[in-house]
């Protein structure tokens, strides 16, 4: 009795906590917190995988608790207080490399043209240096990727370090501001200095760079113009003179950007990260849905034109709460079942896309405005 007690609060507290995932997501667009309330989640049903009583239930909720600390590893991509590889050791015994585990483009929907850009200018260059120097191809410089949240710019990101096998940095740059500030000039030659440092080369991916990088003004303090110049500085060093350094940054907000930033040759290419199309939404699906029991009635067709207008983390995040229905169900019922439509049709009546229309007009704007180059 006091067991049965004690799983269903655990139950309790696991939905609490997917929950508050779900609005640290939706409402406060915080993606740490929701990472963070993620991997507590995980923590819970690998808790429940190493006491249940049957191996196929131990086999279940260990996936799914994987599948969550994926999903927070992905989000957050934290190392704040709660450390996901120290709890993520499977019940059967074996250490999960999760932040090791090699994301390719084949990882990502959609978003063909960015993808061959990618490929072409940064990919390439690594895999056929013999053929860059007879064509005298010049290579070096940054790659700005800009679009709404949600889009898989640092997925892209990390895809290039997948293809080109290089070790991955991240940049955080409202964490260099808010940790040190004050010094914040100094971490960020730090951490360049240290991928600049890894003989085999490296993939450094400076994520919100508009924190950093916005516009100069005449009433902006002295700690963030240093911070700025440091970065064109730094940006300056990619330019040519390191074959195997790759720089890529992202924003949500391009026109906050500092125009000497968006001058050559700090930026090679810019390109729009832009919402799933029609095709992308189902990849999406099939990807997020991939090894997941799922049943019959489900309308593929349904879900792409609800979906429209939705991002691929959107998509993402619709996925795992359709699929915790059953999932919650079969921990009280012990019945599992396919995640189905009537799954997908609740979560989505409670779901909005997070981007809206003005804002997709904005980045419309944007790249008109830089086209026209005034
Ligand atoms: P951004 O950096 O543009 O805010 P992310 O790359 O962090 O977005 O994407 C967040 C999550 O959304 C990813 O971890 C992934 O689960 C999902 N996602 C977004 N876009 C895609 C895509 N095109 N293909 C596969 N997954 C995607």
């Amino acid at each position: 009795m006091k067991i049965a007690n004690e799983i269903s609060g655990e139950i309790a507290l696991l939905e609490q906590l997917i929950c508050l995932a779900d609005d640290s997501l939706r409402h406060d667009g915080d993606r740490r917190k929701a990472a963070s309330f993620m991997s507590k989640a995980s923590e819970i049903l690998f808790r429940q995988a190493k006491n249940a009583d049957c191996i196929d239930r131990k086999r279940m909720l260990a996936t799914h608790a994987a599948n969550l600390l994926d999903t927070a590893i992905k989000l957050g991509d934290f190392d704040g207080p709660v450390k996901p590889h120290e709890h993520a050791v499977d019940v059967f015994g074996q250490q999960r490399q999760t932040r090791s585990a090699q994301i390719t483009f084949d990882d990502i929907a959609g978003l063909v043209e960015v993808k061959q850009t990618l490929m072409q200018r940064l990919v390439f260059p690594l895999r056929y240096p013999e053929k860059i120097k007879k064509y005298r191809i010049s290579t070096g410089g940054g790659m700005l990727l800009f679009g709404p949240s949600g889009t898989g710019k640092t997925l892209l990101a990390r895809a290039i370090a997948g293809e080109t096998g290089l070790p991955f940095f991240v940049i955080k740059s409202s964490e260099i501001l808010s940790m040190y500030y004050g010094q914040s000039e100094k971490q960020l030659a730090d951490l360049f200095a240290e991928a600049k440092r890894q003989p085999q080369g490296a993939v450094v991916f400076l994520d919100e760079i508009d924190a950093i990088g916005a516009k100069r003004s005449d009433g902006m303090n002295e700690a963030s113009r240093r911070l700025i110049n440091q970065l064109l500085q730094e940006l300056d060093g990619v330019e040519g003179k390191n074959e195997k350094m790759i720089f890529i940054a992202a924003t949500n907000e391009p026109w906050l950007l500092d125009e000497a930033l968006l001058r050559p040759p700090r930026f090679v290419e810019t390109c729009f990260v832009p919402l799933p199309d029609e095709s992308a939404r189902l990849e999406l699906f099939q990807l997020a849905l991939s090894g997941c029991p799922v049943a019959k009635d489900v309308l593929p067709e349904e879900l792409i034109r609800q979906s429209d207008g939705f991002s691929g983390a959107d998509i993402v995040n619709l996925c795992e709460r359709a699929k915790l229905i059953p999932f919650c169900e079969s921990i009280s019922t012990h019945v599992e079942r396919a995640v189905n439509m009537a799954d997908f049709r609740c979560v989505m009546s409670k779901t909005r896309p997070s981007v809206n229309h003005s804002q997709l007009t904005r980045y419309i704007n944007w790249i008109n405005h830089q086209c026209k180059g005034d």
